[in-house]
């Protein structure tokens, strides 16, 4: 069988970081700069990372990537969306008209700890994974879930809880988080993502 490739949208954000997680899990990544670099043949699963989801929705349109990206989700890649990440999988975010991917079943709330709690760091648990560290970086949380939408095959299930926010969801092949695993040294979520890519394989 073929090795795991993971490609990373590495558009803006902490894109690096992922690559060296999935290099510490032996898993191969490349990074998708472009449309020429988004060659869906070539690999099984993307990480779509934190940073500033305005930036990075900017980018994507004058890349091209936006319609592309969408289709592939809709058909069925798995993908792994950290922070600013999950924003752009989200069908709906509080006070934003922006177009996004928009292909998660999910309601998110930007900036949503304010700016006393802009950056914290705690150790929670998460549903089938166990208790693991989580960096946030004025995260983002899921205010609520949405109906399911007929281009998805599944409904969402959240993944974690934090003081009464959804910090952690998976719906079919899609997994988002609020918080940051990509700079902790634990890989146990990366892994779990892993298992999503195998599996749909
Ligand atoms: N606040 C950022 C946004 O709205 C997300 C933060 C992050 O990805 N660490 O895009």
């Amino acid at each position: 069988m073929k090795p795991l490739r993971i490609a990373i949208l590495a558009l803006q954000g902490a894109f690096a970081e992922h690559q060296q997680i999935l290099q510490k899990i032996g898993v191969d990544s490349l990074l998708v700069r472009n449309l020429a670099d988004w060659t869906p043949e070539e690999f099984d699963g993307l990480i779509i990372p934190g940073g500033e989801s305005t930036a990075m929705l900017r980018i994507m349109n004058d890349e091209q990537l936006m319609t592309p990206v969408r289709n592939a989700i809709q058909q069925g890649l798995p993908v792994f969306g950290t922070c600013a990440g999950m924003i752009l999988l989200a069908k709906e975010v509080d006070n934003e008209t922006r177009e996004r991917l928009a292909t998660m079943d999910i309601r998110v709330h930007r900036n949503a700890y304010g700016r006393q709690m802009g950056s914290f760091y705690t150790e929670h648990d998460v549903n089938g994974i166990g208790t693991i560290p989580m960096t946030f970086i004025r995260a983002p949380y899921i205010e609520k879930t949405l109906q399911q939408s007929p281009s998805n095959t599944e409904p969402v299930e959240v993944l974690s809880v934090l003081d009464n926010h959804i910090i952690a969801a998976r719906q079919g092949n899609q997994l988002v988080c609020s918080f940051h695993p990509e700079l902790n040294e634990d890989l146990r979520f990366h892994k779990y993502f892993i298992s999503i890519v195998q599996q749909s394989k």
